[in-house]
């Protein structure tokens, strides 16, 4: 039976395991995250399915499962795998995504790698994704596309079936024209988008980037604006706008912008928060503390999470307050995320560098300064350092979102203590205006955020919290797929358009 959602998404919503030479396909242990928001979409209707790619030696392609049919807590639904090799899933994936793409997208045009491109592979394996998606989707099914590696999904998805419904959603920031027209495929992305019934962004201002981008490179009509709101404060920050664009109009169709934030699954992490496994564990790590003030920065190794600036500002404020040698500990977690390439290795050497420096320089017999981490910590035990830490200091470069923001706030809702440090850079920012805000390109300004956080009094603490759970609470992941089926809804009302 066909789907009346077909959702692509690069990655598997999974966890492959072999047991006796057996695969089995596992749910992943954790509800909370973009896999299991995206998958709470089935039980809104009949038939679901999902697109991913998986890595397939050609050898071994035969038999391969191409489209396993999975029942979980989610629903049934099928999954269709692309089976790429390994040389287009370097090409795809770690070439063209993640050396070309992401820095333009995150505006870092120094790191940007124009030449080891293979636009026809990316090509290639984007149309691949197209027609495994069709081959899904019932009659009028809404396609909904994730993210910037599939950006030529929809046209092809529209060439193959103009009935289907063509939903984007980007997961990282959208830049401004002049940054994003760096890439010579700037048009042939843009017209992929146009073909859209529906173009989604976390905040206003991404959305606002990718309308004066594409009214940049094609006659674009602005049909309608509106005042930012919902939950999304312009509070004058470096991401905020006062208006955002709703609806846009090219070549006779009409395409709806949406800007709305991910959220994170509050209650459970509310009720992880008060599990006993999870107190228990707190207790431990309390009492490794010995109640020195705890600082924790979570993220993957990557020159967009200002790791390196952040620990800067921690060897800084080592040196500027030795009343804290001794009585303060920061936990940085920088995970490997794309092992084998060499600009993250690159990171992560500079990373392991620096907190070496700052360990051999401050650490005593009894304490060490920091720890730093490089192995993703599970979920469940991430809550229990959160909810121990005095203060959460997050301070990307550039961050589409940033969960990690979110999952400290609703940690701490029985607490109503703890201080967070936000990136102004973050879309979380637009989000969380109550954050101590701390812009990453300046020393002065990173230090004196990070000793308001240390130094700020529980009544404070506790005002800017509420306001912060306030909002990660009611703008949560289920609020989310609500107003997210709600516009899939107004898309279905309007009826087949023409590409
Ligand atoms: N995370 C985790 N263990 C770790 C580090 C991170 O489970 O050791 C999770 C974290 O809880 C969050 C996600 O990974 O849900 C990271 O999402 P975020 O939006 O902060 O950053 P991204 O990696 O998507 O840029």
């Amino acid at each position: 039976k066909k789907s009346d959602l077909v959702i692509v998404y690069h990655r598997q919503p999974f966890e492959e395991v072999v047991e006796d030479g057996k695969t089995l396909y596992q749910e992943h242990s954790s509800p909370n995250g973009i896999v299991p928001t995206l998958k709470s979409f089935f039980g809104a209707v009949d038939q679901a399915a999902w697109v991913a790619w998986k890595q397939v030696d050609p050898k071994a392609k035969k038999h391969f499962e191409r489209v396993v049919r999975i029942e979980d807590s989610y629903g049934t639904y099928n999954v269709s795998r692309l089976p790429l090799t390994a040389h287009q899933v370097r090409s795809f994936y770690h070439v063209t995504s993640k050396e070309a793409l992401w820095p333009i997208l995150h505006s870092f045009p120094e790191k940007y790698n124009y030449d080891p491109v293979d636009w026809e592979t990316f090509r290639e394996v984007n149309w691949l994704f197209a027609e495994a998606a069709v081959a899904e989707a019932a009659e009028n099914a809404v396609v909904w596309v994730h993210d910037y590696n599939l950006w030529l999904v929809p046209r092809y998805v529209k060439q193959f079936r103009p009935d289907v419904k063509v939903a984007f959603f980007h997961h990282t920031p959208f830049p401004e024209p002049s940054m994003f027209n760096i890439l010579p495929w700037r048009a042939e992305i843009v017209e992929s988008l146009l073909a859209c019934d529906l173009v989604g962004f976390h905040v206003p201002r991404y959305a606002m980037n990718f309308v004066s981008t594409a009214r940049s490179l094609k006659p674009v009509d602005l049909i309608e604006e509106v005042p930012v709101g919902d939950g999304l404060s312009p509070y004058g920050m470096a991401l905020s706008v006062p208006q955002v664009p709703t609806r846009i109009g090219y070549e006779g169709r009409e395409i709806a912008i949406e800007a709305l934030p991910v959220g994170t699954n509050a209650a459970y992490i509310d009720e992880l928060s008060r599990s006993p496994a999870t107190r228990a564990r707190e207790a431990e790590i309390r009492a490794t503390l010995g109640g020195r003030k705890f600082i924790v920065s979570v993220g993957r190794s990557d020159y967009t999470k200002g790791t390196r600036d952040l620990l800067l500002a921690y060897e800084r404020l080592l040196e500027r307050r030795p009343e804290l040698r001794e009585n303060v500990q920061l936990m940085v977690t920088s995970v490997a995320a794309n092992a084998g390439m060499t600009v993250y290795r690159n990171v992560q050497r500079e990373i392991e560098q620096i907190a070496g420096r700052i360990s051999g320089k401050y650490a005593t017999f009894s304490w060490q300064p920091l720890v730093l981490f490089t192995s993703a910590i599970p979920f469940e035990e991430l809550v229990a350092y959160y909810r121990c830490a005095d203060v959460c200091w997050i301070t990307p470069l550039r961050d589409g979102l940033n969960l990690v923001a979110k999952e400290y706030v609703a940690s701490r809702a029985d607490m109503m203590s703890g201080a967070l440090v936000l990136s102004e850079f973050t879309g979380a920012a637009v989000e969380l205006p109550t954050a101590v805000m701390a812009n990453p390109y300046s020393n002065r300004n990173m230090d004196s955020a990070i000793d308001q956080a240390l130094d700020m009094p529980a009544e404070e603490q506790k005002e800017r919290l509420a306001a912060m759970l306030e909002q990660v609470r009611r703008y949560d992941s289920a609020h989310w797929a609500r107003r997210t089926l709600a516009c899939f809804g107004a898309l279905a009302e309007n009826g087949p358009q023409q590409p």
